[in-house]
C-alpha cells in the first residue's frame, strides 16, 4: 500500500481511536490514558522530523545553489516566490473576510465566561512575543551573526540566508570549492534517504497524534466555536481548491490530482502536528520525490514559505477579526476591513510555525480594529482551549500553498521533472 494511503489511515483511525477514548472512557481518563501510551510515540516521530530540519535545509540549499551555478538565478527565484507568497496570501485574507461577513461566526457569542487560567497563560505568552522586538530587529536577525548559532538554534531564515552565501562560495572558489560542494551534495542526497526512512514511520506518528489530540481535546471546538470552525474549514477548502487548484490546473496545466497525491504525506502530518516547520523534512522530501521538483528550488522556496507563507493563517487572522467585532458589537467599516486585511497579511509573515503561534498574533490585529487590549486577551483566551483543531486545519493549508508556490517556481525556471510529477501513480 501506498505511503500517503497509509498515513491518510492512520489520520483517520488515531481520530477514531481518540473521539472513542474521550467520548466512551470520559475525558479525564482518556487523558490520562493518552497523555502516559500514546503521545510519547507521537512526540518521538516529531522529534525525529525535526531532527532532519537542520542537516537537510542546509545540505539541499548548499547542493541547490551549487548546482544551479548562478547565484542571480536564486535571487529571481526568491523574488518571484515572494511575490507569489504575497499574491495568494491577499486571496487569503479577503476569503476569510468574505466567509467571516456571511457566515458571522462571532454574533450572539459570550466569551465574558472565559477562564482565568486560560487569561494568564495568553498574557504570559504575549509578553514574550512583545519581547521579539520591532520589524527593523527582525529583518537584522536574518543575517546571522554566527552561523553556527542559527543552526544550532534552528533558526530557519538566518540558515537559508547562510547557506545560500555558502554555495556562492563554493562556486566562486572553483576547482578548489570542488571538494567541499561535492562532499555536501553527497550528505543532501543521504538526508533526503534518512528522510525517507523516517517517513515509514508516519503512519504510525500521524495515528498516535491523532488519538493525542481528539483524546484530550475531543470536539469541544465544535461546542463552543462552531461558526468560527465551520468558516476556518470552508474558508481553508475553497482556498486550497480555488486558489492552489488554479496555479497547478490553469497557470501551470499540471494534473490537480497527481499534485494533491503527491503532497498527500505533507498534508497529513501538517494536519496532525499542527506545525509547518516540523512539517519541512516531509514537504522538502514530497516536493522532490513525487512532484519533481528539483532539489535548488524545493530546498530555497520551501524553508521560506514554511517561515514567512501562511494564507491558513492569515485567512483565520482575519475571521478572529470579525469575531471578535461581532462579538463586542463593533461596526466594520471599509477601513476596518482594509486595516484587517493588512495587519492580518503581515501578521501571518511573521508567524511561527509552530501550534498557536497564530492565535496569539491576532491581538494585533484586533488592535486596528479598536478591540480594547484586555478585551483582545479574553477573546484570544477563549478561543485558545479549542485551537489546536483550528491549527490543524490552517497549518494544512499553509503547507499546501508552500507547495503550489514551489511547483510554479520550479516550472517557471525550468526546474520541473514532470515526468515526475504526471507519473502515473501505481495505486
Ligand atoms: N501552526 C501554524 C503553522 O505552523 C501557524 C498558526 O498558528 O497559524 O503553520
Amino acid at each position: 500500500m501506498k505511503l500517503w494511503l497509509q498515513v491518510l489511515i492512520g489520520l483517520g483511525l488515531g481520530a477514531a481511536a481518540g473521539l472513542g477514548l474521550r467520548y466512551g472512557l470520559g475525558p479525564e481518563q482518556a487523558s490520562e490514558i493518552v497523555e502516559t501510551w500514546v503521545k510519547p510515540f507521537g512526540d518521538a516521530f516529531v522529534r525525529l522530523i525535526r531532527m532532519l530540519v537542520v542537516p537537510l535545509i542546509f545540505t539541499t540549499l548548499v547542493a541547490g545553489v551549487t548546482a544551479m551555478g548562478d547565484p542571480k538565478k536564486m535571487g529571481s527565484l526568491g523574488g518571484t516566490a515572494i511575490g507569489m507568497y504575497f499574491i495568494t496570501t491577499w486571496f487569503a485574507v479577503s476569503l476569510g473576510l468574505a466567509i467571516g461577513t456571511v457566515i458571522k461566526p462571532g454574533e450572539g457569542v459570550d466569551y465574558s465566561g472565559v477562564d482565568a487560567s486560560s487569561v494568564e497563560s495568553i498574557e504570559g505568552r504575549l509578553d514574550r512575543a512583545a519581547e521579539a522586538g520591532g520589524i527593523v530587529d527582525r529583518l537584522l536577525d536574518i543575517i546571522p551573526s554566527n552561523p553556527v548559532e542559527a543552526l544550532a538554534t534552528t533558526d530557519v531564515l538566518p540558515i537559508i540566508f547562510f547557506a545560500i552565501f555558502f554555495g556562492i562560495g563554493i562556486l566562486m572558489a572553483g576547482e578548489k570549492g570542488k571538494p567541499i560542494g561535492q562532499a555536501i551534495e553527497s550528505a543532501a542526497d543521504a538526508m533526503l534517504k534518512v528522510t525517507i526512512v523516517v517517513m515509514s514511520f508516519a503512519p504510525y506518528g500521524v495515528f498516535a497524534l491523532m488519538t493525542w489530540v481528539m483524546a484530550t481535546q475531543g470536539l469541544g471546538v465544535l461546542d463552543n466555536l462552531l461558526m468560527l470552525a465551520l468558516a476556518l474549514y470552508a474558508a481553508c477548502a475553497l482556498h486550497i481548491i480555488f486558489v492552489y487548484g488554479s496555479i497547478i490546473k490553469i497557470i501551470l496545466r499540471l494534473p490537480i490530482a497527481r499534485f494533491f497525491r503527491g503532497i498527500a504525506d505533507a498534508q497529513a502530518v501538517a494536519f496532525s502536528t499542527a506545525s509547518s516547520s516540523a512539517t519541512l523534512p516531509v514537504t522538502i522530501a514530497v516536493a522532490s520525490d513525487n512532484l519533481g521538483i528539483k532539489k535548488s528550488v524545493a530546498s530555497s522556496v520551501l524553508p521560506l514559505g514554511a517561515t514567512i507563507n501562511m494564507d491558513g493563517t492569515a485567512i483565520y487572522l482575519g475571521l478572529v477579526a470579525l469575531f471578535a467585532a461581532q462579538a463586542i458589537g463593533i461596526e466594520m467599516t471599509p477601513t476596518n476591513y482594509v486595516m484587517v486585511a493588512l495587519t492580518a497579511s503581515l501578521a501571518s509573515i511573521g508567524a511561527a510555525g509552530i501550534p498557536s503561534a497564530g492565535l496569539l498574533l491576532a491581538v494585533t490585529v484586533l488592535d486596528v480594529i479598536g478591540v480594547p487590549p484586555e478585551q483582545a486577551v479574553l477573546i484570544v483566551a477563549f478561543i485558545f482551549p479549542f485551537d489546536r483543531l483550528l491549527d490543524m486545519m490552517r497549518t494544512m493549508t499553509n503547507v499546501t500553498g508552500d507547495t503550489a508556490v514551489a511547483t510554479a517556481i520550479a516550472k517557471f525556471q525550468g526546474e520541473l521533472d514532470e515526468e515526475v510529477f504526471r507519473a502515473k501513480d501505481p495505486l
